[in-house]
């Protein structure tokens, strides 16, 4: 079923987990703009080519923003979602995980679904407190997470994300769970969101 799903919340929301679980119960290619900014970054960029030289570019520029928290400027993630949203392993449905993050993006994914004559079926926004998001981040420890760069991304989670329950919530598209849960049961609560909304 080609069904078009976006995972939001925090980072340490568990929206990685969850994409991956979600990937391989509903058949569905998952793009992380988090883990791909990531990867190509640690990845030599003279290894790049073809399709992955856009990539290339767009960690080269981003990584000045993902060091320090920030939000990689919108008309770069724009532009670079844009294209690879138009390849033929995203025309039957995907899971878009950490995009869109501000209402700017939320619009422009919005266009451009439109002129592909597709729609967003459902934004799950894993919730979960400040505390726990600090919590968790610093548990896993990645590089790029140390405490003033963890507050900086909740910062900017409430400034420019939070925004978007009501942007999805005002189309009826947007199911909240609780991700404080197991990852078990958030799954699961997840599954059963949809599956109520399917019918
Ligand atoms: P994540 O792993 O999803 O927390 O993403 C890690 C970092 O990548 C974020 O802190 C941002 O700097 C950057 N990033 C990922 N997705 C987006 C997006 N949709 N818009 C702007 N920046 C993003």
């Amino acid at each position: 079923m080609g069904m078009r799903l976006i995972l939001l919340g925090g980072s340490g929301a568990g929206k990685g987990t969850q994409a991956t679980r979600l990937s391989q119960r509903l058949s569905l290619p998952t793009l992380s703009t988090g883990d791909l900014i990531r990867e190509a970054m640690t990845t030599d960029s003279t290894a790049h080519s073809g399709a992955s030289e856009a990539l290339a570019e767009l960690a080269n520029q981003a990584k000045p923003y993902v060091e320090k928290g920030e939000l990689v400027p919108d008309p770069l993630m724009i532009g670079f979602i844009r294209q690879r949203l138009q390849q033929p392993d995203m025309a039957q449905g995907w899971i878009l995980e950490g995009y869109p993050r501000t209402a700017f993006q939320a619009e422009e994914l919005d266009f451009l679904l439109e002129e592909l004559g597709q729609g967003v079926d459902q934004a799950l926004w894993l919730d979960v407190s400040r505390e726990v998001l600090v919590e968790r981040s610093l548990a896993r420890s990645r590089s790029d997470d140390d405490l003033a760069v963890v507050q900086r991304r909740i910062d900017n989670l409430e400034e420019f994300t939070k925004p978007l329950q009501d942007y999805y919530g005002y189309k009826k598209r947007l199911l909240m769970v609780d991700g404080s849960q197991s990852a078990d049961v958030v799954e699961q609560q997840i599954v059963d969101q949809l599956t109520a909304v399917a019918s």
